[in-house]
């Protein structure tokens, strides 16, 4: 550290008024400051736009040493060192971007006691040198960033970060802070098994965010969906848009673009060059929407990003949070927007089926995404059910008044009927085991339709074809895709053969009742407005 307490107040508080400007500590984060500072290590769990950076950054201000922050995030290192300098912080950072050297220059400062603050790539750990290098150096703490990414089954899984258990090893008198926005009880679990600090103190703050506005949408046209609630809701404002694939990330961008929104793309596919700079773009302007796989925006620190919108169904409920997290870190009123449909959870369930990993991990996968199925399925207050998801009560039972379904609570209608109709043609379509059929012929044959997949398999002779004409195919649509939430149907292999489950049985059977959530009609301006 480099100022001496005053001697009025902590030298936290003295720290976070003179250097950084603020009035006072959020939530959790003056605990935690306190007992690193103190010397003892700390979990925090904290969401996105939580603070976690003070939390790490005033102790090694106060501590004598430099405080040693492993990050994953190398393209934003440059960022977070030019920040804390512009506020008087002597900050430096070693990684692969950097030539010989710059390197040296700051290595030099640490040994020479010249730093407040050390950013390392995880993969220097690995290196005796950098070791070598540190232990010639004086530290005040470490602080494990994104440490999240210890864990195996996380989408975020960095081999190198299983190295930084040896922290604690070597440096037994150094505190250690690891930090994360992702908390379910798992992954703290393996975060502090893991990272070997087993005396740590756990500091878990609130997840909610209460002026995030949570909605998802049935899925018809999507990006007419999207451009009516741009227009609509967020007209020139900076916002977030996801997609599953970089092809989607293109054709959204450009019909954004072509309707007359400032929009870029951002997938690793871009050349380097092309998206440093629809980053810094969207850093530094206001207004502008960046189209984007979830390889963007972990980091990134942009207070007034105003919404947040997935046209694809994220693998897990983390992964939404963390995503949609990423609006209004302000306090200011933002929306986290999705359309999600049935081709969602076939091809998710697909993914699943057919991606790499052994069963064990595919459990994992498959478990991950019926959690968000059930968030996306829900008929009850969606920020109450993602709270308990993170194991914390919401409030009330009341419901927050600031999502979709409490401000147009959905209606439920009694699907029995439909679940057997659907079930026992899935079933009659399963006992000819000659294909298998996934759900467009299902829908059709329920509609009593004569496509050509339907005469060549001779499904209009089979009791069930036609059988299904009150409701629209829309409708049934929505009635699959329910019953595979609900686990009543799943999905197999890799064209989305739909098949019967075990519970499915007592459904055909008569021995329980299937309440569906009712389509809500599709908003009027999603039809009418007409974008090219
Ligand atoms: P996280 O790493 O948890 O996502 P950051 O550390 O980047 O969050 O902080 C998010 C934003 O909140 C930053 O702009 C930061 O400067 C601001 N911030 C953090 N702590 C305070 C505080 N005590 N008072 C005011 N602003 C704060
Ligand atoms: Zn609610």
């Amino acid at each position: 550290g480099v100022m001496p307490a005053p001697s009025d107040g902590s030298e936290a508080r003295a720290t976070l008024h003179r250097i950084f400007g603020y009035e006072s500590f959020r939530s959790e984060q003056e605990a935690i400051i306190e007992h690193v500072v103190a010397g003892g290590d700390a979990v925090v769990l904290m969401p996105t736009g939580g603070g976690k950076s003070l939390c790490y950054q005033i102790p090694a201000l106060v501590r004598p040493g430099t405080g040693v922050v492993v990050s994953p995030l190398i393209a934003l290192m440059q960022d977070q060192v030019d920040a804390l300098r512009a506020l008087g912080v002597r900050a430096g950072f070693v990684n692969s971007t950097q030539d010989f050297d710059e390197r040296r220059l700051v290595e030099a400062e640490f040994l020479a006691g010249e730093l407040d603050l050390l950013y390392l790539a995880p993969e220097r750990l690995r290196l005796e040198s950098t070791l070598d290098l540190l232990s010639r150096g004086k530290i005040s703490v470490f602080a494990i960033d994104e440490a999240h990414c210890v864990s195996q089954w996380g989408h975020d899984f960095r081999p190198d970060y299983l190295s930084l258990s040896l922290l604690g090893e070597r440096w037994p008198d150094v505190p250690r802070i690891a930090l994360t926005a992702t908390a379910t009880h798992a992954t703290h679990q393996e975060i502090t098994q893991r990272l070997n600090m087993p005396s740590a103190c756990h500091f878990v703050a609130s997840f909610d965010r209460p002026n995030i506005q949570y909605r998802i949408v049935p899925k018809a046209d999507p990006k007419k969906q999207l451009l009516s609630f741009l227009r609509e809701e967020h007209p020139g404002e900076a916002g977030i848009v996801y997609c599953l694939s970089r092809n989607s990330v293109e054709k959204t961008a450009e019909f954004l673009t072509r309707n007359g929104i400032d929009a870029v793309p951002y997938h690793a596919g871009l050349d380097a060059g092309m998206r440093a700079a629809n980053q810094s773009r969207f850093l530094r302007e206001d207004g502008l929407v960046v189209v984007a796989t979830i390889a963007f925006g972990m980091g990134i620190d942009k207070p007034d990003v105003r919404f947040v919108a997935h046209l694809d169904l994220p693998k897990s409920v983390e992964g939404y949070y963390q995503e949609t997290g990423r609006a209004g870190r302000d306090g200011l009123p933002s929306t986290a927007w999705m359309a999600y449909g049935l081709n969602d959870v076939i091809q998710q369930r697909k993914l699943i089926q057919s991606g790499e990993g052994d069963e064990a991990f595919r459990r994992r996968a498959q478990s991950h995404l019926d959690a968000m199925l059930a968030l996306c399925e829900t008929a009850r207050c969606r920020r109450g059910q993602l709270l308990a998801y993170f194991g914390q009560d919401p409030d009330a039972g009341g419901g927050c008044g600031n999502c979709d379904t409490c401000l147009t609570p959905p209606e439920t209608w009694d699907g029995t009927v439909a679940a057997q109709k659907v079930l026992s043609t899935v079933w009659r379509l399963d006992r000819e085991r000659r294909q298998k059929f996934g759900a467009v012929q299902i829908v059709d044959i329920l509609l009593g339709r004569r496509t050509a997949k339907v005469i060549q398999f001779d499904h209009d002779q089979l009791s069930v074809f036609g059988i299904g004409e009150e409701l629209t195919e829309g409708e049934w649509r929505g009635v699959v895709r329910q019953l595979l939430a609900q686990g009543l149907l799943a999905v197999e292999g890799e064209y989305g053969t739909l098949v019967l489950t075990e519970p499915s049985g007592s459904v055909l059977r008569r021995e329980r009742e299937v309440p569906l959530r009712k389509e809500p009609a599709r908003p009027a301006a999603a039809r009418s407005s007409s974008p090219k």
